[in-house]
């Protein structure tokens, strides 16, 4: 059997050497991580749904290591955030409107599990699709802090981020369409990436906004998120916009990296402790030899209003397919058309019809060259502002939030949770990939707060923040 405090600095890379050396099997593995879920899930609720056959898939896992035949993933317990199509079970999208729906198909990310041998746990809890901050906009209750349980997990992947840091999960899935893997990883104390747009396909993803949604992992480690990183990364003739092959080709590695910090960007709105930290977190970046200098982005300030009106705008187009006759839920009216009313305004939350009513309004006739049209002019200008200043350094800092976990309850009003996203919808907008590194803690009301480092690099530059993310956490390889 498995001693359970292993789990606490279990990685990915440590758990397939064991399973390989035969120190236990994948059953014992996952079931110490069933097992910890029993006993932390009441309070922190990270699963929508702990699946009844996890074992049976760890059995399978366990013969395909004794047949000689396991990879890196063989046997890894996962957790996959309910927007992620796995064929034949629920998924949900934490939204009344697909009450009963079940995937038809598997997302390709997760094909690419499946054929290492992955063991799926369980699918977990998030803003109603992926819409949200705080993983408070769930139609089926939040999720809590595994650090603080009076404060929230983030979001929207705060179910992925919490299981993997309660360690009722060794790895997670997580989608990020404004910062929602990184900012859950940084408030619950975990690595989270979100790839270069492109990179993962987007298929059997549940579509939020399709020009800047990625599918990225949440682990312990750097190390795992480029194991992970790597399977489900590639080519998918079923996501058009997924990069070419050769795109995908090694790059020359800089002896020492050079990094950017638009430091005039952090001059509002940012908790004292988290400046604190980011300049401590510099410090240590100069220390393992990297360069450190400041960089003028002059349109990155507009990046969260030029967010805030494309994604909506989308939002408005992917979920008119929420009609009550294609998937989930159907609340009958009089007529064909308050069918549709009725299924849409009982199945959709409040901030999803929030959105929806703000994208029709952007993208419609009289307003769409004042907003719609304009915020992707400005679209291009930050990108060009991106590429500029990847000609002089290979990475760009900020801190991943601007506060720590907040309370839940506390950020009530919209727009005040929309400034929580001020730091990481800048590498959405712009295609970027960017991580999230736990950076420390600090003590608020006699809890230790995890805190995250937000490293951007140029489009396919996952390995620069790889090198660096192992680095700054001091793994070896
Ligand atoms: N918090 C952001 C929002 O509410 C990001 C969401 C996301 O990345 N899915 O839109």
């Amino acid at each position: 059997m498995l001693d359970r405090s292993y789990l606490a600095t279990l990685s990915i890379s440590q758990a397939s050497r064991d399973l390989a050396a035969g120190k236990y099997s994948a059953i014992d593995l996952a079931a110490a991580y069933l097992d910890r879920i029993k006993e932390r899930d009441g309070e922190v609720h990270a699963y929508l749904e702990v699946f009844d056959d996890v074992l049976e898939q760890a059995r399978s896992a366990d013969a395909r290591i004794q047949e000689g035949k396991g990879t890196s993933l063989t046997g890894i317990p996962f957790a996959v955030k309910d927007n992620i199509l796995i064929e034949g079970r629920r998924a949900g999208g934490a939204s009344k409107i697909l009450e009963g729906y079940r995937a038809t198909y598997d997302a390709t990310a997760i094909k690419r599990l499946k054929e290492e041998g992955v063991v799926f746990i369980g699918r977990t809890n998030m803003d109603e699709f992926a819409m949200g901050g705080s993983t408070e906009n769930s139609a089926y209750g939040v999720t809590r802090n595994p650090h603080d349980a009076s404060r929230v997990p983030g979001g929207s992947s705060g179910g992925s981020a919490a299981a993997v840091a309660m360690k009722g999960a060794l790895a997670a899935l997580g989608s990020d369409t404004g910062g929602s893997i990184r900012q859950p990883a940084s408030f619950c104390g975990v690595v989270g990436l979100k790839p270069t747009y492109g990179a993962v396909s987007r298929s059997g993803l549940m579509a939020m906004g399709s020009s800047l949604d990625q599918i990225g992992p949440i682990t312990n480690t750097v190390t795992d998120a480029e194991i992970i990183f790597k399977t489900i990364a590639g080519t998918d003739p079923l996501d058009s916009t997924t990069r070419i092959p050769e795109d995908f080709a090694p790059h020359e590695m800089p002896a020492k990296l050079r990094v950017g910090v638009p430091r005039h960007f952090l001059e509002r709105g940012v908790d004292a402790a988290v400046l604190e930290n980011f300049e401590a977190s510099l410090e240590k970046l100069r220390a393992l030899g990297h360069s450190v200098e400041d960089i003028e982005l002059p349109n990155i300030r507009h990046s969260l209003p030029v967010y805030y009106v494309l994604m909506p705008a989308e939002v408005s187009a992917n979920l008119a397919r929420y009609d009550g006759v294609r998937y989930g839920a159907r609340r009958e009216g009089e007529t064909i058309l308050a069918d549709y009313a009725k299924t849409r305004g009982e199945g959709f939350g409040p901030e999803v019809r929030r959105r929806i009513l703000l994208g029709t309004y952007v993208l419609s006739a009289g307003y769409y060259d004042a907003y719609y049209g304009k915020a992707l002019r400005v679209r291009d200008l930050i990108r060009a502002d991106f590429a500029k200043a990847f000609v002089g350094v290979d990475l760009i800092a900020l801190p991943t939030a601007p506060t720590p976990a907040f309370r839940i309850g506390e950020k009530s009003d919209p727009l005040s949770m929309y400034l929580e996203d001020i730091f990481t919808t800048p590498a959405n907008i712009a295609g970027l990939p960017a991580i999230s590194l736990p950076s420390g803690t600090t003590n608020v009301e006699g809890k230790d707060l995890p805190l995250g480092l937000e490293l951007m690099a140029a489009p396919m530059r996952e390995d620069l923040l790889f090198r660096a993310g192992k680095e700054f956490l001091g793994e070896g390889e």
